[in-house]
């Protein structure tokens, strides 16, 4: 089985966003699929139509590309193992079911709704099984004439799986071990609706799984309860020999620890739990990593580490890396704390990281939008030197404004306590040295301004502060001849000129 090639698949239902949680159990099919030289399927397992919402699947396969997710196989990328859209393969199951009614593995029961409501209540915690099956109306206790009567008469029916009871099911889990589960406890999961002629998502993922031959299914822990019953449909159908390799992945939780991590925990806290913004066609609007400014670089390398870690303190990697150092046994088996804060951290990371071309490139249109439109390569400057104090894009520009935009005012605070007695006049004499100056580099600007302060006996600290108001507005800001150097002698000589006009 270990020469078997390596082939997983994400099995999304397009019932609405896609879960961070779901992200990353995209990311981890992806690093094993890539460190194995396999292949990734994106299967839509859409068969439950009353939770289908559409613009679901589009968002997916949209989100996943936005981090680098990519298949080799599936819904919007073809592939040889298709249609990858469970609804599409309708013809394909009934087959299936078929084979467990002919093995005996499966019955046919006619019980309605209101039947089994009145069952549950005859009977505490009433389970379909093989205690009770016994008192329902299926083909195990009509005679063959009636049940082939009723199906002739357009009677409804479901196909149930025939679980035999008090047997230990072994599920083989990469992260989690041997897990053992008494088959007892298993209901008479239902496998097939004639009403709509469709087949449950357990045996659709079960056929579909053998039938793409997947060597690996990866999920979250809430799939674990089904595994035992999955592992019981391999085993009916006769396909144990290409029975895939489990691992359930731990859950996500709230960033406090206590419980499974939801939208609530988003909205309460402020940070987004979907990868793009999310707008039902009813319904409220939910936020959205890449709306709320997160490179997807910053989004995969914070996800990857809730619940894996490389065995050392490295943080920052790239998706090459990881798909090198990533290892599934290393997976832990307790939930991971959603710590949102990280991924802030991770978002500051990257922007320190990527090339100031290309963070100029993202901020552009944030100048933009503050009728801003400066040279690119002034931007580029400006971003190289500012970058380091924001983790957000957005940011720079609170950071950097001042840079593009002459200050309309001098703050306040700042004036009352940095703009003396004197200022006016040191000020109206620097512009005159600064007016001289040949070299407007930023050593060459330092060495004339240091040297006639020193020659005045003027106070360097009184001086910088009075002059970084002139060209800030206020009192923060990179080193004082930075500024100068990228607005250039013009521009710094223009602005000293109105401070000292307007502060006096
Ligand atoms: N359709 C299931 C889901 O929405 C797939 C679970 C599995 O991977 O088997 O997550």
């Amino acid at each position: 089985m270990s020469e078997r090639k390596v082939r997983v698949r994400f099995a999304p239902s397009p019932t609405g966003a896609l879960h961070i949680g779901g992200v990353r159990t995209a990311l981890y099919n992806y690093l094993f699929a890539r460190q194995h030289g396999g292949d990734m399927i994106l299967r839509i397992e859409d068969t439950d139509s009353h939770r289908f919402v559409p613009g679901a699947e589009a968002y997916i396969i949209e989100s996943l590309e936005w981090l680098g997710i990519h298949f080799d196989e599936g819904v919007s990328y073809g592939g040889d193992y298709g249609p990858y859209r469970q609804s599409e393969r309708k013809h394909i199951y009934k087959q299936y079911v078929d084979q467990l009614l002919n093995d005996g593995k499966a019955y046919i029961a006619f019980d309605t709704p209101a039947e089994l409501e009145e069952k549950r209540k005859e009977i505490p915690n009433f389970q379909y099984d093989a205690s009770t099956r016994r008192m329902m109306r299926n083909s195990l206790t009509m005679s063959k004439e009636e049940v082939d009567a009723l199906i002739a008469e357009g009677k409804q029916y479901v196909v149930r799986f025939k679980i035999e009871p008090n047997e230990d099911v072994h599920v083989n889990d990469l992260i989690r071990g041997e897990v053992v589960i008494n088959s007892s406890i298993l209901d008479d999961k239902v496998l097939y609706k004639s009403a709509d002629e469709l087949p449950t998502y357990h045996l659709a993922n079960i056929v579909d799984d053998h039938l793409m031959e997947v060597s690996h299914v990866i999920r979250g822990e809430e799939w674990l309860p089904s595994a035992p019953l999955h592992v019981l449909l391999y085993r009916a159908f006769g396909w144990e020999d290409t029975m895939p390799e489990f691992a359930h992945l731990p859950l996500l939780l709230k960033p406090e620890g206590n419980g499974k991590l939801s939208k609530r925990d988003g909205d309460r806290l402020g940070f987004p739990v979907f990868p793009l913004e999310w707008r039902p066609e009813s319904g409220e609007v939910s936020s959205g990593y890449r709306e709320s400014g997160y490179l997807p670089e910053a989004v995969i390398n914070f996800l990857a580490l809730l619940g894996w870690n490389p065995g050392n303190d490295q943080e920052v990697m790239s998706m090459d890396e990881m798909i090198k150092l990533f290892d599934i046994h290393r997976c832990s088996k307790s939930g991971a704390k959603f710590d949102y804060k990280k991924g802030i951290w991770f978002n500051h990371q990257y922007i320190q990281l990527k090339p100031n071309e290309e963070i100029a490139e993202l901020f552009l249109p944030v100048l933009k939008e503050h009728g801003v439109e400066a040279p690119f390569e002034k931007v580029v400057t400006v971003v190289g030197m500012m970058k380091d104090r924001v983790s957000f894009i957005k940011e720079l520009w609170d950071v950097c404004s001042f840079f593009f935009v002459a200050p309309a005012e001098y703050d306040e605070k700042t004036v009352k306590k940095r703009w003396k007695e004197d200022s006016a006049k040191c000020m109206t004499e620097l512009a005159e040295v600064i007016a001289g100056i040949e070299d407007f580099s930023i050593e060459g600007q330092e060495r004339v301004v240091m040297d006639w302060i020193a020659e005045k006996g003027y106070h360097t600290g009184n001086i910088m502060n009075a002059f970084r108001l002139t060209l800030v507005g206020e009192g923060k800001g990179p080193h004082m001849f930075d500024i100068s150097w990228v607005l250039g002698k013009e521009e710094t000589l223009a602005r000293m000129k109105r401070a000292v006009e307007v502060l006096k």
